[in-house]
């Protein structure tokens, strides 16, 4: 709920939602439960990977990846200059340094092998790769990077819970799942994101070692849950190594399961707007639409939309303002942020030109062909093309 005639984003909740909670309630067990077990595992089968590690949240989700990896102060973990601050401040948090990596181009705006491969150095342990807007990054060569130079991968799968990998090498025929494509993966249920559940994140991983440290470091290191306890199959426990409390309440995993029922349903719509959206912008000359000819699975988390120019940009924003329709910017470049500007980086061309002329448009699965065409009639007035404008109504 907003007061934008638009919003950028929102939430299709209803009753099932708020049963799942009330169940809960009445069930007087709130952390860690039934909830969250079941949550888990349906995870786990809907992904088609071994182990789903519940978490409170995204970040938290990146923090426990990195520790259960083994990363130690000294190391360098290279991941996008494109990304949302989390991957690189959990990396500075734990005394890692992240390494900026540039994008591909305006059209495809993650990771660069290549440029991944020049980030390269002795003290490199790890790639983090960003599904932008939910596009899986080019994995078959990133992959082979990190066998070839034995790093560690990483997806921070925040904006692609239901996409899929479509590569001609593949074995499965229809591509596997995103968030099984490193050695592990990190997801967030944040409320704008396309499984919400307000705070909540989640760990997957095919590595029983990797499974084991994750749910250990989640829970103070210790041996066993409250749960266990509290149904009798344990009396007692040890702690076996430092860790936190980054768990994931019932309240949460009950909306949780709720939400990925529905995820399939609701990344298709998502599809759907985001094919009237590129039926409307792609014939904008000097504008760019971001994976506009993908071949692949996206999760459709985000319409983004590359203006001509910065001052372009700033006009065409502050006309959707005054419409009721909400914009944002995904993502500044993190090494021009002040906590970040200090890590020397290579030249980010290509990362620092989106980020100057990025806009993120209203995309949400109950939004309307009507709400897409009200948006896009705005951004003609910014266009050469304004014949289009006059086709369109
Ligand atoms: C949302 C998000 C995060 C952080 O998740 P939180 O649940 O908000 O901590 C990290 N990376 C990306 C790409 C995100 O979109």
């Amino acid at each position: 709920m907003s007061n934008w005639h638009i919003p950028l984003s929102d939430l299709d909740y209803g009753s099932e939602e708020t049963m799942a909670v009330q169940r809960v309630l009445q069930s007087k067990w709130l952390s860690m439960g039934p909830e969250v077990q079941a949550f888990e595992q349906e995870f786990a089968e809907f992904l088609g990977v071994k182990h789903a590690i519940a978490v409170a949240n995204g970040t938290a989700a990146l923090h426990l990846s990195y520790l259960a990896l083994g990363l130690e102060p000294g190391d360098e973990i290279i991941q996008p200059a494109i990304n949302f601050v989390a991957a690189a401040n959990m990396a500075v948090a734990i005394g890692v340094k992240p390494v900026f990596a540039d994008i591909i181009g305006l059209n495809e705006p993650t990771i660069d092998p290549a440029d991944i491969e020049r980030c390269i150095s002795p003290r490199t342990k790890a790639v983090v790769v960003m599904h932008y807007g939910g596009y899986p990054c080019r994995m078959a060569e990133i992959q082979t990077i990190c066998q070839q130079y034995g790093l560690v991968l990483i997806e921070d799968a925040c904006h692609a819970v239901g996409a899929r990998y479509l590569d001609s090498q593949a074995r499965e025929p229809h591509g596997n799942m995103v968030g099984t494509l490193g050695d592990i993966a990190c997801f967030s249920f944040f409320s704008n994101k396309n499984l919400a559940t307000g705070e909540g994140g989640l760990v997957t991983t095919n590595r029983d070692n990797l499974a084991e440290r994750l749910r250990l470091l989640r829970s103070h290191g210790m041996t066993t849950l409250s749960w266990e306890r509290h149904k009798g199959h344990a009396s007692s426990y040890d702690v076996i190594l430092h860790g936190y409390n980054y768990r994931l309440d019932e309240l949460r995993a009950a909306l949780g399961r709720v939400q990925l029922r529905k995820l399939k349903r609701n990344n298709s719509r998502r599809q759907q707007i985001v094919l009237a959206y590129q039926k409307h912008l792609t014939p904008l000359s000097g504008w760019t639409v971001p994976f506009w000819d993908y071949l692949g699975d996206s999760a459709h988390h985000l319409m983004a939309l590359v203006a001509p120019d910065r001052e372009t940009r700033t006009h065409v924003v502050k006309a959707l303002k005054q419409a009721g329709i909400q914009t944002s910017f995904h993502y500044p470049c993190l090494a021009d942020f002040t906590a970040f500007r200090h890590l020397t980086s290579h030249d980010l061309e290509q990362s620092r030109l989106f980020a100057q002329s990025v806009i993120t448009l209203p995309l949400f699965p109950t939004m309307t062909t009507d709400q897409v065409e009200q948006v896009c009639s705005h951004i003609y007035e910014f266009s050469s093309l304004t014949k289009l404008k006059d086709d369109l109504h």
